[in-house]
Formats: C-alpha cells, sequence, structure tokens
C-alpha cells in the first residue's frame, strides 16, 4: 500500500536496513499505532512510552527528531516543539516480532510532561525481589 512519504522513504532505504522497508515490517495495532520505548543513548534511561502510527513512524526515522501519534488529542505530536524537551534520534530498532519500536535519542531536559526525567521515576512500586539462585 502506498501512502504519502514512501517515496523519500524508498531513497533512503539502503542506508538503513538490507531487509525491506521498516515502515513495511513493522506490525501496527489493530487502530494503526504501535509502542515506541524512547530510550537515553549511553546512559540506557528508559524516558517513556509513545505511540506510533506509521506516518509518525516515518517522521521519527527520517528526520532525526521523535515524532509521536498523540491517541488523546488525535494528532501528531513532535516531542519539544512546545516544552523544549527535544528528543534527537541516535538510532532505533523493531524488536523480534517487529511490534515494538526502539529509539534511542539524546534527550534535552525532562523526557515526561510532569517534568521529571524519565516517565518512570516518580512512582517507584513495591515488589517482592527475586534473585538467582547462587551456581
Ligand atoms: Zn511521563
Amino acid at each position: 500500500m502506498s501512502q504519502p512519504g514512501d517515496e523519500e522513504l524508498e531513497r533512503d532505504e539502503e542506508v538503513w536496513t538490507a531487509g525491506g522497508s521498516p515502515l513495511d515490517r513493522a506490525v501496527f495495532n489493530a487502530d494503526g499505532l504501535l509502542p515506541a520505548i524512547i530510550q537515553q543513548e549511553g546512559t540506557g534511561e528508559v524516558l517513556m512510552l509513545g505511540w506510533m502510527d506509521r506516518e509518525a513512524m516515518r517522521r521519527t526515522l527520517s528526520e532525526g527528531r521523535v515524532t509521536f501519534w498523540s491517541r488523546s488529542r488525535q494528532e501528531y505530536w513532535r516531542k519539544g516543539d512546545t516544552s523544549g524537551h527535544v528528543q534527537y534520534v541516535r538510532s532505533a530498532a523493531l524488536d523480534c516480532d517487529a511490534d515494538t519500536l526502539l529509539v534511542t535519542v539524546e534527550q534535552v531536559g525532562a523526557a515526561c510532561h510532569t517534568g521529571t526525567r524519565t516517565c518512570f521515576d516518580g512512582d517507584p512500586l513495591r515488589v517482592a525481589q527475586g534473585s538467582a539462585p547462587a551456581d
């Protein structure tokens, strides 16, 4: 299925992958979306999770900035345009069954809209910790 923007992608395709367009390999859910985990390059911090449709994924892979699809506002949302907390794309990978995207970024400031560095550092839960048995 051809969609606006595919030509631009195909031009860059060889650079990205030997296995065909990642947009065609990506598996989107029934709503046409795929979850994208955003991770800080270098430190490995898991910053946030957002949702992308095909076009948001295309923009993210080709424009150097992370773009999500906002499910609440039903519009594209390029991270940092209003907050200044830009995410510059450094690398990306689909997971083993191609239904989740990992994007490593250079994060400017807080990744979370609440102002914390990551979406996961504000509410640590109590867990029963497990350990691998000693050899
Ligand atoms: Zn958050």
